[in-house]
């Protein structure tokens, strides 16, 4: 697959805004709560309303969908509102019964790119129809796969794609519910610049609070559109709660955000400043997270050490981490001073919380 300018056309044929907004509940719950909201987005910057029908949920016994049954008030939604109506399909079955109620955008979801027997399933079922489709990444970091599942899509005929950035999993525990890893999307922003990028900052960030800052880190890095998780009762949405956002708190965050014009050669600096600096304060953040576990490990072996009557300073064994961090640092083009500094006062912080834990004597 090459970049094809044909890639976002559909978003100047609908005439949609930029930035693009998709907006919505998580799940499509009942008539009236798909109605209610539907119609307090009507009148806003929203020109696509998502709603999931069937949810791909982690475990099981979470609350997994209402089904085709809520296609049918999506048709009664966008009869009223006028607003382009978008499902989450994950097989052929779900393409089948999507197409037949008229759903104008599909997406396919992270658990569902990352398997290309799904995705190949669903490119066969759209072969020939002229639907809107987007791509979440997988949940994993593999931009490969993202790609393929755009690729299955482009080589069945599918001209209108575009991708969403949901965020990635990992086993960390991070501010993050999904870590964004931004350079990946810049990656496939730069390989494919015409296919349409939307973030969806409320699966990046799991947390209502943060949807603002990450959206605004989006239009910062030029993307053409977010997908927003709206509902009118957030706190008692039967599945995530926590990131879901009123359609009233949704129009501030559209006040709030400073939308980029064209990108020109000043933009440019601009915008991959912003990237790198995106970078630079995910990384940050990241060590922080990491020396706060490390200093945890630091109390339990404190608590060993107290248990067992064993002194805190154990020479021989820091001289040997030194020195295999002084080899390692090396190769990762880190100087042997640097190094040296920055695992002495790791050090010393780490001899700070052992002696604590030694000494408080609960
Ligand atoms: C969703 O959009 O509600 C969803 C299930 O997202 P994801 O596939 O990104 O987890
Ligand atoms: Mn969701």
């Amino acid at each position: 697959m090459e970049n094809n300018s044909s890639m976002r056309k559909w978003l100047d044929d609908f005439k949609l805004s930029h930035p693009l907004v998709i907006a919505g509940p998580c799940s499509a719950e009942t008539e009236e709560q798909v109605m209610k909201i539907a119609k307090e987005l009507k009148d806003s910057d929203v020109s696509i309303f998502r709603a999931g029908i069937w949810k791909p949920r982690t475990r099981p016994g979470g609350f997994e969908g209402v089904g085709a049954i809520g296609l049918k008030w999506l048709q009664k939604a966008k009869a009223e509102t006028g607003l382009l109506m978008a499902v989450e399909v994950a097989n052929a079955a779900h393409v089948k019964l999507a197409l037949e109620h008229d759903i104008d955008v599909l997406w396919i979801g992270a658990r569902t790119t990352v398997n290309p027997f799904a995705v190949q399933e669903i490119a066969d079922a759209l072969q020939g129809t002229d639907k809107i489709v987007l791509v979440k990444n997988p949940v994993n970091p593999d931009l490969g796969l993202w790609i393929g599942g755009v690729e299955r899509l482009y080589n069945a005929g599918i001209e209108k794609l575009g991708v969403i950035h949901r965020g990635f999993s990992t086993y960390e525990k991070t501010k993050y519910r999904n870590i964004p890893e931004w350079q990946i999307a810049i990656e496939l922003q730069q390989r494919f610049p015409d296919l349409p990028l939307i973030c969806d900052p409320s699966h990046i960030t799991g947390n209502r609070n943060m949807i603002q800052e990450v959206s605004q880190q989006a239009l910062d890095l030029n993307y053409d559109g977010l997908i927003i998780e709206t509902h009118t009762d957030p706190d008692n949405a039967w599945s995530d709660a926590a990131q879901q956002v009123t359609p009233d708190a949704l129009k501030q965050i559209f006040i709030n955000l400073k939308v980029r014009k064209e990108t020109d050669q000043g933009d440019d600096y601009n915008h991959r400043m912003a990237g790198l600096r995106i970078n630079i304060d995910e990384y940050d953040a990241r060590i922080l997270e990491i020396l706060g576990k490390r200093m945890k490990v630091s109390d339990q072996i404190g608590a060993l050490k107290k248990e067992r009557n064993v002194a805190v300073l154990q020479n021989k064994r820091w001289s040997e981490i030194l020195e295999k961090m002084i080899a390692e640092g090396a190769a990762k083009g880190l100087s042997e001073d640097f190094i040296l500094r920055i695992f002495k006062a790791i050090h010393q912080e780490s001899i700070v919380h052992q002696e604590r834990v030694i000494n408080n004597n609960n």
